[in-house]
């Protein structure tokens, strides 16, 4: 079957700093790919990548077959990528309802009585309905971050990509947010996420990619990558979860 999104060496440098040096990813429908690495490798990078948000300086990105090139029509398929980043960056001036039917409503030019319908089966799917009218001041982190992919998901993307979603977090919190995540991998949604929670990585995971360095220093079936990582880097990188 023909991979969702293609990526073919990817570059992409900071102020003369090649931070991507070729990477080559596919994501497939309904595969839930984990990008693991050491601080700094460029994981945030190519999620950012991954639905536009930093143009690459070359290589090759399609989406459903289709290259997108720069100046392309990126907002349509910005849409289509749904991000969730480690901060939670809901609008503090709305509540929660406002935050979750904004890109509804606005962007997607949907009628309000549709789209609220939709944020409220997801409230409830994420345990937050009696949440929809609070603002996120008052709301735990853990219950903002699911307040935030809650937002993404109203989008109807096709794909998600979480970054380090749980690494602000307090402990007590992490649970309830990977706990989103693994529901939402058994229904099939797409997805590359970024963790450091390695028992979730192999609970979770379709496929590893282990980064190192701006490049895919290897990549494949988590039992087998947790077990015996291939490359020195990788066994380095897992010894300090031990
Ligand atoms: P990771 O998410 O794996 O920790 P990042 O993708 O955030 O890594 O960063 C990779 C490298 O790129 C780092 O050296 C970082 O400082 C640099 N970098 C990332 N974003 C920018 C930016 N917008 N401007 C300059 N340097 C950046
Ligand atoms: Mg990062």
């Amino acid at each position: 079957m023909e991979p969702i999104i293609e990526l073919q060496g990817l570059r992409k440098s900071f102020d003369g700093q090649e931070v991507l040096r070729g990477v080559d990813l596919d994501v497939h429908q309904g595969e839930v790919i984990v990008i693991l690495g050491p601080s700094g490798c460029g994981k945030s990078t190519l999620l950012r990548c991954l639905n536009g948000l930093e143009p690459a300086d070359s290589g090759t990105f399609r989406f459903r077959g289709s290259e997108l090139a720069r100046g392309a029509p990126w907002r349509e398929v910005r849409q289509k990528i749904g991000m969730v980043f480690q901060r939670y960056e809901l609008f503090p001036h709305l509540n929660v309802m406002d935050n979750i039917l904004l890109g509804p409503l606005k962007v997607q030019r949907r009628t309000r009585e549709e789209a609220e319908a939709q944020a409220e089966r997801l409230l409830e799917r994420v345990g937050l309905s009696a949440k929809r009218h609070a603002f996120p001041r008052q709301l735990s982190g853990g219950q903002q971050q699911r307040i935030a992919i809650v937002r993404a998901l109203c989008m109807n993307p096709e794909v998600m990509l979480f970054d380090e979603v749980t690494a602000a977090l307090d402990p007590e919190m992490v649970k309830e947010v990977l706990e989103v995540m693994l529901g939402l991998a058994r229904q099939g949604m797409t997805m590359a996420i970024v963790t450091h929670e390695m028992g979730f990585a192999r609970a979770v995971a379709d496929r590893v990619v282990f980064m190192d360095e701006g490049v895919i220093a290897e990549a494949g079936d988590p039992a087998a990558f947790f077990a015996k990582p291939q490359t020195e880097r990788a066994r380095r990188f897992l010894d300090q979860f031990l």
